[in-house]
């Protein structure tokens, strides 16, 4: 059975698109072969596993992820994109380790009265111990939102499973000190981010503290800014034992609670995501113990959604790869939830100019997740901030309902990047082309994907992609970036899905190839697009329009040979799950279940080609009231089918 933090992460991960039943799921996770399972399904239950695993409630244990899982994937597909994947703790292959000591995660309250229990719980150990409970002293410390790793003074290890983790010692190596004292040794602790550096050298690259804390593990060589940070003593391990803390008796813990949170999170300039509370008894301790997950003297507190008032500063627009352009606030730094807010968007421009949002107005903001927080009210308005020309290449903006759009597609510096950077994330198999490494590109006049891969490394080094010193390794690893690009095995929906196009996301993408082989696109219609399930009548045009204006871009990248992997077909499933697939149909006359628009819509859907006369290509004539008798008599004369529309209502349901 799945617990209550489990299904809790599934539903904020948005994993239900992977289309698993949580009873299945359920079954899946006590499997100790995986050969039943299909490719889809094997894949979607990776993914599940290892989003729990990465929120620290593990389905299935590491060796069974490992061994089962995911040795099933390699063998069936030895150079499959999930296997390489960027992983926060799993991305490095590196040798796995016994922990010297076990690292049970931490139990969660997130209210007052389950702190009171918890208190309650350890008066009585007290009390069983015959120590006074009032003597008791409690140590408050803030729950780091970093990394999870153990340092025994000679082996820096991630948590993994919390039994065994994988050798990170490396990262001393490159020089990364401990918080604190600076000594090593001192067993559990996080490796962190300072939030004013992100902020101010970081937040442009990094979505967030824990991806980049996720880069500055990785083994393969580090990003000068990671390396830059840790240089700056910015990125540190900091042990649990060094952190700065509150202590105090129970009593002060009931009468002001309120107040020891507020404080624990002032104590450090790095992300925490709640206050663990601890007794410092060593007999209290040992006579509670632990459970197999958590130690029962510990607790940490995590406060439901924060909210502050705060006042923006300016907003500043950003122009998208679409040409849409969004806003983005830039906030007086304020410390919401543990962690340091400095930027906040709007939905849309239309909000801004409604609600006045600018320099000065005071907004409610909530902190949900790691990400950019959203503007969701606005306490005092101000006057609105709107720009009148794109921020990047000085085009007058136009105002398409609450949106403003750059319509310079063509030649708008901010959208071309965004695209070529959207291209490269997208394939998700290269590293080495992010937004700094595009803008150079592009202010060198490499303007579109296939420019950058037609690139001699003669050409990249005169552009400056080279060392002080003259050396050209860094163009060199451009050109192997770019192969491996070509070379390691994508999914044929991901490659499409990185031209992105309108209403096209990765989903989309796939669905698309699931009923038509990637090159067939091209040539679809309308008509054959809304058959496929997600796909409105609307969106259909929208993508049939763009494909033909895409297809001369994307025949020349394609004409590059990339290593695609086909998405399997599901074939039968339109025929099977409609009796009139592939007939063609003629209605006549007015229907009664519901609009004839409607009526025949649904039987496209079904698979059905509908036609306006009677042919001898006909299946079904459907009549409804006051049929045109010129249209039953054809039919009858070429012995075609009449139906009345119960009789088709029938045939459909079946
Ligand atoms: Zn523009």
């Amino acid at each position: 059975m799945l617990n209550e933090s489990q299904l809790a992460v599934l539903k904020n991960a948005k994993l239900g698109a992977l289309n698993i039943h949580l009873e299945r799921l359920e079954t899946l996770a006590r499997f100790d072969s995986a050969g039943e399972l299909s490719d889809e399904e094997l894949l979607a239950f990776l993914k599940i596993c290892n989003t729990l695993y990465r929120s620290g409630e593990p389905l299935i244990t590491d060796k069974v992820y490992d061994s089962v899982f995911l040795a099933e994937l390699e063998k069936r597909h030895p150079g499959h994109p999930y296997l390489h994947s960027v992983e926060p703790e799993k991305a490095f292959t590196g040798k796995t380790v016994v922990l010297p000591q076990r690292m049970l995660s931490t139990e969660k309250a997130y209210t007052e009265e389950s702190i009171e229990k918890w208190l309650v719980n350890i008066e009585k150990a007290a009390v069983e111990l015959g120590i006074d409970p009032d003597s008791l002293i409690f140590r408050a410390t803030p729950k780091l939102d970093g990394f999870a790793a153990y340092d025994d003074g000679k082996i820096l290890y991630t948590r993994g499973d919390g039994r065994k983790g994988t050798d990170i010692t490396r990262v001393f190596e490159r020089g990364m000190i401990v918080g604190g004292s600076g000594k090593r040794g001192l067993g559990a602790g996080e490796i962190v981010v300072n939030q004013s550096y992100f902020n101010r050298h970081l937040a442009d690259t990094f979505e967030n503290a824990r991806n980049f804390q996720a880069s500055v593990i990785k083994e393969k060589e580090l990003e000068p800014h990671a390396l830059e940070a840790i240089k700056n003593k910015a990125a540190v391990f900091f042990p649990f034992s060094e952190l700065p803390d509150w202590q105090g008796s129970a009593a002060e813990i009931r009468a002001t609670f309120e107040n020891i949170v507020a404080t624990i999170y002032s104590l450090i300039d790095y992300d925490a995501d709640g206050v663990i509370f601890e007794v410092t008894d060593e007999r209290v301790k040992q006579h509670m113990g632990a459970t197999r997950h958590h130690h029962r003297w510990q607790i940490a507190y995590k406060s439901n959604a924060e909210t502050a008032h705060v006042k923006v500063m300016r907003v500043i627009p950003q122009t998208s790869r679409s040409g849409r352009v969004n806003p983005v606030a830039e906030l007086e730094p304020t410390r919401l939830s543990g962690a340091m807010i400095a930027r906040a968007t709007a939905h849309h421009y239309g909000m801004v100019k409604e609600q006045g949002i600018g320099e000065g107005t005071l907004i409610e903001l909530t902190r949900s997740g790691m990400v950019i927080p959203k503007i969701e009210r606005v306490i005092e308005p101000k006057q609105p901030q709107i720009p009148g020309q794109c921020p990047s290449c000085g085009s007058e903006l136009i105002w398409d309902s609450d949106y403003l759009y750059c319509l310079n597609s063509a030649h708008c510096p901010a959208q071309i990047e965004n695209s070529i950077e959207h291209f490269f994330r997208t394939l998700a198999n290269n590293d080495g082309f992010g937004a700094k490494t595009i803008e150079k590109l592009h202010t060198s006049g490499v303007n579109s994907v296939y420019a950058i891969y037609q690139l001699t490394l003669e050409q990249l080094v005169e552009m400056g992609f080279r060392s002080q010193d003259g050396k050209n390794q860094i163009a060199k690893n451009l050109l192997d970036q770019l192969k491996r690009s070509r070379t390691e095995a994508i999914e044929d929906w991901r490659f499409l899905g990185a031209f992105g196009i309108w209403r096209m996301g990765l989903g989309n993408c796939e669905r698309l190839l699931q009923h038509h082989r990637l090159l067939d696109i091209f040539n679809l219609s309308v008509d054959n697009i809304v058959l496929i399930e997600g796909f409105a009548e609307k969106t259909a045009s929208a993508v049939v329009e763009s494909l033909a204006m895409l297809k001369d871009e994307f025949m020349k990248l394609y004409g590059l040979g990339f290593n695609l992997l086909q998405t399997a077909l599901i074939t039968g499933q339109l025929q099977k799950t409609s009796p009139i697939t592939g007939l063609t149909i003629v209605f006549t006359g007015t229907m009664v279940h519901g609009k004839r628009e409607d009526m025949i819509k649904e039987a496209k859907r079904l698979g059905a080609k509908i036609a306006n006369s009677v042919t001898g290509k006909t299946d079904y004539l459907v009549t409804g009231t006051d049929a045109g008798a010129t249209k039953i008599n054809a039919a009858q004369q070429k012995g075609i089918k009449v139906i009345g529309e119960q009789e088709y209502l029938g045939v459909i349901r079946q």
